[in-house]
């Protein structure tokens, strides 16, 4: 264990030996990166279908790698998630995603706009997660009901009775919770009454094929059926093309989200685009 002094604050017992090889210098140099601020946050809009209106704004991690430029999280976070780096990688998410709140409050008056994030589960069996994240929101002066954290179906069902008591701790505070990715996994659906979710994300593979193929289109109208009677909303992410937007808008979709409306960018952008926003 004398080894251990050289180890950074994370520690990598929970990957496989093989994976240790292979991805270690990957993970020293994501510990590097977050020391020296080489990640970035980008945000995308989320459309009420209700008004048309921008209600949410998702952050995406971006890492601007020193050497290789621009490198998108699904390249890295399934290996970052495995170690208990994914711990300061989130804190660093949330506080910067807070000191843009701020800022972006302090630019636009009337910025009235929800805040989601991405987290890991490993993010959850954190002893302190909860209190953590609402010491944030308290020293941003953010308040918890304007602020959610997404969470995928696949990554909940591991452990899934400790997350669930998370889970409610967090909505206990007020804190608002997507289930992501719903329909890529194989979740047993009688989780969806017992995860205190307020909103269901479909995944874009659906959304994909929604004008292509009536079995998606099916599928997709049973999700939001089922969702609304368990009075869950539902976000249709991926969303391209006005077809896609016209038939999520005819089943009763609540929420879309996609390139058709933003691509995800960075703060400066939507800066400008809330300004864009304010004058129409
Ligand atoms: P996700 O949460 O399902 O995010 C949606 C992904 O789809 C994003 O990829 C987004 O840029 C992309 N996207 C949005 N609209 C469209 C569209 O119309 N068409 C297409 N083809 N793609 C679209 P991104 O940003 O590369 O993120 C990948 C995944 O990485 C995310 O999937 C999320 O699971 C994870 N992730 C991102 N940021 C974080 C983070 O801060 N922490 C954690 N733990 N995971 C993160
Ligand atoms: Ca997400
Ligand atoms: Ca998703
Ligand atoms: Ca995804």
């Amino acid at each position: 264990k004398a080894k251990n002094k050289k180890l950074p604050f994370w520690h990598y017992e929970n990957i496989n030996f093989k994976e240790k090889n292979i991805n270690l210098d990957l993970l020293a140099e994501i510990n590097n990166s977050i020391e020296n601020n080489n990640f970035e946050i980008y945000y995308q809009p989320k459309i009420n279908l209700k008004n048309n209106k921008v209600q949410t704004f998702e952050a995406l991690l971006r890492w601007n790698h020193p050497g290789k430029g621009y490198i998108s999280p699904g390249d890295f976070i399934p290996l970052v998630e495995k170690s208990s780096l994914i711990e300061p990688l989130t804190e660093w998410v949330i506080n910067e995603v807070l000191k843009d709140i701020s800022n972006f409050k302090a630019k636009n008056n009337s910025f009235k706009y929800d805040i989601a994030i991405n987290i890991s589960a490993r993010n959850l069996q954190q002893p302190n997660f909860v209190e953590l994240l609402i010491d944030y929101l308290k020293q941003y002066n953010v308040n918890p009901e304007r602020f959610s954290i997404e969470l995928t179906e696949t990554d909940l069902m591991v452990e899934i009775d400790k997350n669930i008591k998370k889970l409610n701790q967090l909505k206990e505070k007020g804190i608002n919770i997507y289930l992501d990715d719903f329909g890529k996994g194989y979740s047993s659906l009688k989780y969806l009454k017992e995860i205190p979710i307020d909103f269901i994300k479909i995944d874009q593979y659906f959304i994909k094929n929604l004008t292509k193929e009536k079995k998606s289109l099916d599928i997709v109208r049973s999700i939001i059926e089922l969702a609304h009677a368990l009075n869950i909303e539902v976000v249709a992410e991926g969303v391209e093309t006005e077809a896609q937007l016209e038939v999520l808008k005819d089943i009763n979709c609540n929420y879309a989200q996609g390139y058709l409306f933003a691509k995800p960018d960075k703060k400066e952008k939507i800066i400008e685009f809330l300004k864009e926003l304010e004058a129409e």
